[in-house]
C-alpha cells in the first residue's frame, strides 16, 4: 500500500525499552478514589449520587450533560464521602466524587451479549455512551459523538490508531500483545456502526512484534482490516497526520473534522474499551497506563482503577529510584508537568513518567534566531517561529490570522529550537486565552 507521508515531524530516542517487554499487571484495589466530572472534552457530568451513598463499582455516579460530554462510574465499592474541588491533572483545582472502598469485589460483566452484528448499526452507539467511553489516546472526545457523523458526511475509512508515538509510552503495543482478538472483535463492532468502505489498523514499526500479532489474528479471524506498518516518526500518530498518511487526504484548516475527509480514527485503547462496553456492558472504570522512565525503581505496564492517586502507584512501583526531576502525567512530548501527588489517573492517563533530577535540563530561553527549524518539523505546516513571538506578546489577533487554534500542540517545535524557546507552551497559553475570549463574547 503507497503512504502519504506527512510534512515535518522529529525523530526522537523512543526510550521504549525500559515497559515494551514488561506484561500488563493488576493494580491492588485503591482505599480511595477521587472522580473528576471533567475526564473529557465537553461538559463536565452532572453528579447522580450524594455524600453518604453507597455504590458499587460500575454504578453510574455522575450523568453526561448534553451530548458532548460523559458519565462517569465508581470504579471501586464503597461509600461516597466527599463531592468537591480536587487537584486534576492541568495543576488547578477541579469537582472531584471521592469514594472510600469497602469491598475488592471485581466488575460482575452483564450476561456475555450474543449476537450483536445483527442487532440495527445505531442501536450499539447507547451503549458507548452509556459506558462512558472517550478517546483514550489522550483527546479524551466522547466517543459515542464520534461515531455519530451526520449524514452528510458518510465515513470511507476507518482508522485504528495503534501507533503510540509519544516517546516512553507502552500501554498501547501491550494491549496489542495480549489482547489482539478483542481489539479485532471491538473494530468490527466500530466497522458495523459506521459501515466504512475501509478499514486500517496502522501500528508504527517500532513495534514489529505487535504488527506481526495482529496481521496473523486478522488472517486467521478472516477479517477485511488492513494492518499497515508506519514509518517510525513523531507525531506519526496524531489524528490529522494519521488521516494524511494513510489515506493521503488533509483535514481541512480552521477547525475541520476528520469527517469531512471521510474518516473516522480510534485509538486501539478505545476500541478494546468498545468491545468490552458491547460485549459484556462493561463501563469506562480503569484503563492501561505506563509507569515508566529512569527516575522510577520499578518501571511497569499496569491496570489501573480510574481515581487512583499517582501517589498509590508510584508506592506500588517502589517509588523514586534517584533525585526527582519531573513527574509527568502522560509522555515527554505532550504530558503535563505534575506538582501534587493526590493527582488522580483518569480516563486519559495513558502513562506516568518520572525524570531523574539529572536528565531535565534548566532551560534559558534565549531571542529567536531566525534559523527556520521549527518551521521545517512543524506537522501543521505553521510558522511556529512567529505563533510564539504574537503569543508573547499578547497579539492574539494576529496569532489567529497565522492559524495558531491549527496548532495541535504536540511540541515538535520545542524540540527541536536551538534557542529554546518554549513555543508550544506559549501557544497553548495563547490558544486557551482566543478561546475564552471567544467564549465570553459569545455569551455576551
Ligand atoms: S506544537 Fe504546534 S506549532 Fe509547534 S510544531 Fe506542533 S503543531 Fe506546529
Ligand atoms: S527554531 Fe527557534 S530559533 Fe529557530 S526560527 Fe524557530 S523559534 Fe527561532
Amino acid at each position: 500500500m503507497i503512504l502519504h507521508p506527512f510534512p515535518g515531524g522529529i525523530h526522537p530516542n523512543d526510550e521504549k525499552g525500559l515497559t515494551a517487554h514488561l506484561q500488563v499487571e493488576d493494580t491492588p484495589i485503591p482505599e480511595r478514589v477521587f472522580l473528576p466530572l471533567s475526564q473529557h472534552i465537553g461538559a463536565p457530568a452532572q453528579p447522580v449520587v450524594k455524600v453518604g451513598d453507597q455504590v458499587r463499582i460500575g454504578d453510574k455516579i455522575a450523568e453526561a450533560r448534553g451530548f458532548v460530554s460523559a458519565n462517569i462510574h465508581a470504579s471501586v465499592t464503597g461509600v461516597v464521602r466527599s463531592i468537591g474541588d480536587y487537584p486534576n491533572v492541568f495543576g488547578r483545582l477541579s469537582p472531584a466524587i471521592e469514594i472510600e472502598t469497602t469491598d475488592d469485589s471485581p466488575f460482575q460483566p452483564d450476561k456475555k451479549r450474543e449476537d450483536v452484528l445483527s442487532l440495527p448499526p445505531q442501536t450499539l452507539i447507547p451503549f458507548i455512551r452509556e459506558a462512558g467511553i472517550v478517546g483514550m489516546g489522550g483527546a479524551t472526545f466522547p466517543t459515542h459523538v464520534k461515531l455519530s457523523p451526520p449524514e452528510d458526511k458518510p465515513i470511507q475509512s476507518l482508522i485504528i490508531n495503534g501507533v503510540e508515538c509519544e516517546p516512553y509510552l507502552t500501554a498501547d503495543h501491550r494491549l496489542m500483545l495480549e489482547h489482539p482478538l478483542e481489539i479485532l472483535e471491538g473494530i468490527v463492532y466500530i466497522h458495523h456502526i459506521l459501515g466504512a468502505r475501509f478499514t486500517y489498523l496502522a501500528i508504527e514499526a517500532n513495534k514489529p512484534d505487535a504488527i506481526q500479532l495482529m496481521e496473523e489474528t486478522v488472517k486467521k479471524e478472516d477479517a477485511k482490516i488492513n494492518v499497515i506498518s508506519v514509518p517510525k516518526r513523531y507525531p506519526q500518530g496524531a489524528e490529522k497526520q494519521l488521516i494524511k498518511t494513510i489515506i493521503g487526504r488533509e483535514v481541512p484548516a480552521g477547525g475541520g473534522l476528520p469527517m469531512d475527509v471521510g474518516a473516522v480514527v480510534q485509538n486501539v485503547g478505545t476500541t478494546f474499551a468498545i468491545y468490552e462496553a458491547i460485549r459484556w456492558g462493561k463501563p469506562l472504570i480503569e484503563r492501561i497506563l505506563t509507569v515508566t522512565g529512569r527516575g522510577v525503581k520499578s518501571p511497569k505496564n499496569l491496570r489501573v482503577r480510574l481515581g487512583t492517586p499517582v501517589q498509590d502507584i508510584l508506592d506500588l512501583c517502589g517509588g523514586w529510584k534517584t533525585e526527582p526531576g519531573k513527574l509527568i502525567m502522560g509522555g515527554p512530548m505532550m504530558g503535563i508537568n505534575q506538582f501534587d501527588l493526590r493527582v488522580p489517573v483518569t480516563k486519559g492517563t495513558s502513562g506516568i513518567l518520572l525524570l531523574p533530577r539529572d536528565e531535565v535540563g534548566e532551560y534559558h530561553p534565549h531571542t529567536c534566531i531566525r534559523c527556520g527549524r521549527c518551521v521545517t518539523v512543524c506537522p501543521m505546516g505553521l510558522l511556529p517561529n512567529f505563533l510564539g513571538v504574537f503569543s508573547e506578546y499578547a497579539r492574539f489577533s494576529d496569532a489567529e490570522r497565522y492559524h495558531l487554534l491549527d496548532c495541535i500542540e504536540c511540541g515538535s517545535c520545542t524540540y527541536i529550537c536551538p534557542a529554546k524557546r518554549p513555543l508550544v507552551q506559549m501557544i497553548r497559553y495563547a490558544k486557551g486565552e482566543v478561546l475564552r475570549r471567544r467564549k465570553k463574547a459569545a455569551n455576551k
